[in-house]
């Protein structure tokens, strides 16, 4: 039976600012976060992964992505509204916590942000025991997924303020065929140099996520696997989804895993490397020489629906259980009619019961989104 979870014990330079909120230390309301035990949905998935969008305005206008005209489409919240609803997730069993946008470092107050989320820790052990006033519980794994234009400015203060891992978007490895991507001139040269210089801070492994699409930047696929061995970071190939704001999203533009695979082994003879994690999302490969490393992420041809263990929360505080969900759910509303932390876990949890088994990409029951990708949060 759940032992009762006294606190989300909170620690280093966050503490102060967050203790209105994060310290309602012992009593009914904070042991409610254990009462029904960790997050999980109807069919059994614990959820651990939380994805924010800290704003819906992106500085690149992304061909896969966006239409190019469209700006913002949503509201974006008060830094500490994003703490109080993580707070909410956490005290639940969340415990890696992804930034992204829009692109979140255009967002004011990331670095602070980063250094509030630092400073949490989880209400549960590895192996599942609630955290109590014996044991502490650990640090939170805390991600950003970026653009990389700024981040060589920020990618030392994030990892100061105690950042862990960055995923830098990147669809191409030459500058013309990226400034066609990103329709942002001479772009390529600032993420090379955020990429480096997250490598030099330490936020390392850097991963490096390219979306394919067939002829258009489907040409490089050696030329990242050589940028990967080249500049030692993890190459990531993801198969594009029907997510793409003018949905112009077509199967025949898709790159699938298997001809990625045979390409690479091309290239080079490649081999499989094994799972980080059962709920990991990409398949892992090395070459033949052990230098380099590429994950393949195939949502269309290969879902990994049964392993998911994601929910989004959107740029205006709405829970999306799903990329491809049809509604939204609205946590910041509960929060703003004076939802106590009590309610806001009990909205949640009765939220990700209501999670997607799967998507239906491909299939003729097959309905788009209701939101596009930039305005969820990638
Ligand atoms: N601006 C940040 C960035 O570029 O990483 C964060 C937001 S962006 C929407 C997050 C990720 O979603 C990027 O890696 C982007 O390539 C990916 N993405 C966008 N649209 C996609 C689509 N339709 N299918 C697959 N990935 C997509």
């Amino acid at each position: 039976m759940a032992t009762a979870l006294t606190t989300i014990p909170t620690a280093g330079a966050g503490a102060a600012l967050l203790e209105p909120m994060l310290l309602p230390a012992r009593g009914p309301l904070a042991s409610a976060g254990v009462v029904g035990g960790r997050l999980r949905d109807k069919f059994g998935r614990a959820i651990t992964d939380l994805r924010i969008s800290i704003t819906d305005r992106c500085n690149y206008r992304c061909v896969y992505c966006r239409t190019g005209n469209e700006g913002a489409q949503f509201a974006e919240l008060r830094i500490e509204d994003y703490l109080r609803m993580v707070q909410a997730f956490v005290g639940l069993g969340v415990e890696k916590i992804r930034l992204t946008g829009g692109e979140p470092l255009l967002r004011s107050g990331l670095v602070e942000m980063v250094q509030e989320l630092a400073s949490l820790r989880t209400a549960y052990l590895p192996d599942g025991t609630p955290v109590t006033n014996d044991c502490l519980g650990l640090p939170l794994d805390i991600a950003v997924t970026t653009n990389g234009h700024l981040l060589a400015g920020l990618a030392q203060p994030l990892k100061d303020a105690g950042l862990s891992r960055v995923t830098v978007s990147m669809d191409a490895v030459d500058p013309e065929t990226f400034t066609a991507i990103t329709r942002v001139p001479r772009s390529f040269e600032k993420v090379l140099a955020g990429i480096r210089a997250a490598k030099a801070a330490g936020l390392g492994p850097v991963k490096v996520n390219c979306v394919l699409l067939r002829g258009f930047n489907d040409a490089q696929i050696e030329q990242f696997a050589e940028f990967s061995r080249r500049e030692g970071v993890i190459v990531r190939f993801i198969e594009w989804m029907p997510l793409d704001e003018d949905r112009s999203w077509k199967i025949e533009t898709v790159v699938t895993m298997e001809e990625i695979v045979a390409r690479l082994n091309g290239f080079r003879p490649v081999v499989e490397l094994p799972p980080n994690a059962s709920s990991e999302t990409a398949k892992r490969f090395t070459f033949d020489d052990g230098v380099g490393e590429i994950g393949i992420i195939a949502p269309v041809s290969r879902p990994f629906c049964g392993h998911c263990s994601r929910v989004r929360l959107t740029s205006d505080g709405k829970i999306r259980t799903c990329l491809f969900s049809q509604t939204d759910h609205d946590l910041y509303g509960q929060m703003v009619r004076g939802g106590t932390d009590d309610e806001l876990r009990a909205y949640i949890r009765g939220v990700v019961m209501k999670k997607e088994a799967r998507h239906h990409i491909g299939e003729p029951e097959f309905e788009k989104p209701s939101r596009s990708m930039v305005h969820i949060g990638g």
